[in-house]
């Protein structure tokens, strides 16, 4: 594990450029990956046309899911971070929605 990584944690802060909004994926935000997407499709739709299909990771605030479960979907969204981290790190090219304003923004982390 890097410096990076323990300085960060599972934690990725990004900030929205079109309303500011501010996301801490893992502490006060959740993420649906864009491989969250290929997995439903590939599963509900067939592999095929899944896979070509470029989607944007959503993220979004957790103040509108339930308490009982923001623990668990926090746990869940750190494991997201990291992968999206070793993603953009490797050089992928991805980008992220803001679910409030439903801008897509590219990550500057
Ligand atoms: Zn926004």
């Amino acid at each position: 594990m890097g410096l990076f990584s323990l300085l960060f944690g599972g934690r990725l802060n990004i900030v929205c450029q079109k309303c500011g909004k501010k996301y801490s994926v893992g502490k006060n935000a959740v993420v649906i990956t864009m491989d969250d997407w290929r997995n439903y499709a590939r599963r509900t739709i067939g592999a095929s046309d899944a896979d070509d299909r470029k989607q944007e990771d959503l993220v979004s605030g957790i103040e509108t899911s339930k308490p009982e479960v923001r623990k668990s979907i926090l746990a869940e969204a750190r494991e997201k971070a990291k992968h999206i981290r070793k993603a953009l790190s490797r050089g992928q090219k991805r980008t992220w929605r803001c679910h409030a304003c439903k801008n897509i923004n590219a990550y500057h982390i």
